[in-house]
């Protein structure tokens, strides 16, 4: 595929070499689409992207998810460039849009009694945690190992580099992680032990999960498993923290929490709530947990603070509002979640075809793509990270592999759909993956 790449990038070459000498690393997205270089993408519509060169790739990306109607919906650009007209992005002052966001949060989810929007996913985690230490007084949190909950200190505990074996925790103090714990996915027995542990230090604050398993499910667990950790929360006088960054409004306008019918103390939003615009995030839960944020003091005397000169700015709310107005009026996440179903039984029947030892699955619109035989590891094998040797080399050439047959993915094993994934385009992409 490098030879595709030579005749058919040029342009997006040139724009990686220039990048390169200003940027670090040369990208500062994607890091597995960049063999032999990324493509620089400068027109993006509904299922397609467009790159420099007027190459057209079927969008499996979606800009890592936040766009479930597809790219750039019509509908909303024309809401947003209303606004700009007459308000601009930002005036650091209350907007209507803010208000009309969070009611309408609560009314698709409604365990979302209050909303605090804020600038990403990682921010919401951070103010998420945050909150429920200052609720519960307890300084210690649990997450399950392998998930990615953003980029904050305490929470990259655990994420390793690819087939390094070395933890992605440079610049980040031992002291930061001092109070983050991670169990293996699905594992009740060992949580039930950490959180029995922590309550000889103190006590556990909260447990935070993604709840189709961690990185959107890549290690999935069972339909049970988010009741069960339910359970053991209430047990221990612990907040359980749904970490809905990605599943919020795709697998349903009620996020995973309505899919599992499970009700968490707070959640945490991203990527959708701001309908693909910058500045998504937002954090939401329990009235009595939210008070934290609400500029008094909590019983111990202290105010949880948040800040952002751009959070919860008009735009954001703006954009965030008549996405999920038209995703809802649309039917998007069950359109999206049927394009999924349909390009997982179609990739399904190719491994089939061909014997390959691949693995899919898919949770509607979140379609995993496994090439790489991490299914087959378990989380709790000590040797996981180096047993994954092969796999970053693995998902790059896949990745690249499918871009130059005309399909983006999200480094070769997860795909996102969205309504403007139509029957014929998922077709066109099952005949590029079958090339
Ligand atoms: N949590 C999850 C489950 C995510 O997938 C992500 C981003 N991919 C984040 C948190 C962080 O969100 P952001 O990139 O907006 O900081």
């Amino acid at each position: 595929y490098h030879a595709w790449y030579e005749q058919r990038t040029p342009a997006s070459k040139q724009a990686a070499a220039e990048a390169e000498a200003v940027i670090p690393g040369g990208v500062q997205h994607n890091l597995a689409l960049n063999d032999p270089w990324p493509l620089s993408v400068v027109r993006a519509e509904g299922a397609y992207l467009h790159d420099a060169d007027g190459n057209r790739y079927i969008d499996f990306l979606q800009a890592g998810g936040p766009t479930v109607l597809g790219s750039n919906p019509p509908a909303v650009r024309a809401k947003v460039l209303e606004l700009l007209e007459h308000c601009g992005p930002v005036t650091g002052m209350l907007h209507p849009a803010e208000t009309r966001l969070a009611k309408l949060i609560h009314d698709f989810m409604p365990a979302v009694h209050k909303f605090r929007m804020l600038g990403s996913g990682t921010e919401a985690v951070m103010a998420a945690i945050r909150a429920a230490r200052a609720h519960t007084g307890k300084a210690h949190i649990i997450k399950v190992g392998g998930a990615y909950h953003g980029w904050s200190d305490q929470v990259v505990y655990g994420l390793r580099i690819p087939g390094t074996g070395s933890l992605e925790a440079a610049g980040i103090p031992k002291t930061a992680l001092a109070n983050t714990a991670e169990t293996a996915p699905g594992d009740l027995e060992a949580l039930r032990a950490r959180l029995a542990a922590n309550a000889a230090e103190g006590g556990t604050a909260a447990v935070i999960v993604e709840p189709v398993g961690p990185e959107s499910g890549t290690h999935p667990v069972t339909r049970e498993f988010n009741a069960q950790v339910r359970e053991l929360c209430d047990e221990f006088g612990t907040l359980l923290i749904f970490d809905e960054v990605v599943t919020g409004f795709r697998l349903g306008m009620g996020g995973a929490q309505g899919y599992y019918e499970v009700t968490p103390d707070l959640t945490v939003f991203g990527k959708c709530v701001a309908g693909g615009y910058p500045g998504a995030g937002g954090v939401g839960g329990r009235e009595e947990v939210m008070a934290a944020f609400a500029g008094g003091l909590t019983a111990a005397g202290q105010r949880a603070l948040t800040g952002g000169t751009l959070s919860a700015n008009p735009l954001s709310c703006t954009a965030g509002y008549h996405t999920l107005l038209e995703m809802d009026r649309l039917d998007a996440p069950a359109k999206a979640g049927a394009a999924g179903d349909r390009l997982r039984e179609g990739l399904d029947a190719l491994i089939a075809r061909y014997e390959l030892p691949y693995v899919t699955y898919n949770f509607g619109s979140i379609v995993h793509l496994h090439t790489s035989g991490v299914l087959h590891l378990s989380l709790n094998d000590p040797e996981f990270f180096d047993k994954l040797g092969p796999r970053k080399d693995m998902l790059e050439h896949m990745s690249m592999a499918f871009a130059a047959e005309g399909v983006i993915t999200l480094a070769g094993s997860r795909i996102y759909t969205s309504m403007a994934d139509t029957d014929d385009v998922v077709d066109e992409a099952l005949a590029a993956f079958e090339r």
